[in-house]
């Protein structure tokens, strides 16, 4: 059960599906990010492909199918998740020169054959290990990612030819939300009457951000955030860490794996944490003048700019939760967070979070960064 981090009630909808051969054509895992979507849907994928004569050993992660799609390399088995166009692959590629880099790729002239490597590569991390996935290289990490036409032309080709060495095919799409209009519509063509051996895992966060018709196609599989212990029990086996830190990690992490491995990050990153600290003592009296020196600090690249809401949400509920039960957590984050429990508004959590959340939509939208930091803080600051 490497993938499985709870037994929850997706788990278990999908385990009595397959073991009876009753699956749906397409289910929608749908809720929290870091709650184990995609392990999830991977474990599936395997399970559902895997060769094990006993359908409870499955999936047994030994036969050659399981093998084959931790490799990625499964002819019945597609993850297809948003990546960078290739315009801006091309343009950070000439950047890091990536061609000399590689070699001089192939005789039609080398970047898109690149781009399709990266992209496999990038494909084959996350289905080898979805908890630690070095997604895509960090040289794109700040470039707009979706979901292209070209990739799901690809499944459409793909899911009209039946498959090769199983009895399914299994697409997995993770940030299915990630589509533009047209990529959207034809990927609808396809779910609508897709051939009888196609099992589709689509993943998001942001359901409403789907097509209703996408939606009405798939059955719905709603997560919950994890409990405490179900991460803390994940971080001391599987990633080695003490009992006192994935605690400490656990409680701060809302029941969010990402959130838990960024608290992790938090404690050897001290520039970010400063940031975050530096916004939170200002929120206790938000003067104008020095929040206006704050925004023009906070100008910084899509990656950092998102991780820094994540760890401003992740203190200031931890604040709140101190405000609340008079008692900080034993953890040092915790313990110093104390001190501005004391001093910021009780209901400072709920005034400032729907913010944050407004500032991260308009970096996913592109809006300039600068304009976004500056009407943040005037909605923020005393006039
Ligand atoms: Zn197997």
């Amino acid at each position: 059960m490497r993938f499985v981090i709870s037994e929850n009630t997706p788990f278990r909808i999908l385990d009595q599906a397959m073991k009876s051969e009753r699956m749906h054509h397409a289910y929608l895992l749908s809720g929290p990010e870091g709650v184990g979507k995609c392990a999830l849907a991977l474990h599936f994928a395997h399970a559902i492909l895997c060769r094990s004569e006993n359908v409870d050993e499955r999936p047994c992660m030994t036969c050659a199918s399981c093998r084959k799609i931790g490799a990625y390399a499964h002819p019945d088995f597609r993850f297809v998740f948003p990546f960078v166009s290739l315009d801006a692959f091309k343009k950070v590629g000439k950047e890091i020169g990536l061609k000399e880099k590689k070699g001089e790729g192939d005789e039609k002239g080398g970047w898109e054959t690149l781009y399709m490597n990266f992209q496999a590569e990038a494909a084959k991390s996350i289905v080898s290990d979805p908890f630690h996935p070095s997604t895509i290289d960090t040289n794109f990490a700040d470039k707009n990612r979706e979901i292209s036409i070209e990739q799901i032309r690809q499944i459409t080709e793909m899911v009209q030819m039946p498959p090769s060495e199983s009895k399914y095919m299994v697409i997995i799409v993770p940030d299915a939300d990630l589509m533009d209009a047209a990529p959207a519509n034809a990927f609808l063509k396809t779910l609508e009457e897709p051939p009888k051996y196609v099992r589709f895992l689509l993943i998001t966060s942001r359901p409403n951000a789907l097509l209703p018709t996408i939606r009405s196609r798939c059955q719905m599989l709603k997560f919950n955030v994890l409990p405490d212990q179900d991460i803390a029990s994940f971080l001391t086996t599987r990633c080695d860490m003490t009992p006192a830190k994935a605690n400490e990690a656990a409680s701060l992490s809302i029941g969010s794996l990402h959130n838990a491995f960024l608290v992790q990050e938090m404690e050897s990153n001290e520039e970010l944490l400063e940031e975050a600290f530096e916004f939170i003592n200002w929120l206790a009296d938000p003067k104008l003048k020095e929040g206006l020196k704050l925004a023009a600090k906070l100008d910084s690249p899509l990656s950092v700019a998102k991780k820094r809401i994540k760890i401003v949400s992740i203190l200031l509920r931890e604040v709140s939760r101190i405000q609340r039960t008079g008692e900080p957590g034993a953890g040092s984050l915790s313990q110093r967070l104390r001190g501005n429990a004391s001093r910021l508004p009780v209901n400072v959590f709920e005034k400032t979070f729907s913010k944050l959340m407004t500032l991260n939509e308009g970096i996913d939208a592109n809006v300039n960064g600068r304009m976004l930091n500056t009407s943040f803080i005037l909605s923020l600051a005393n006039s």
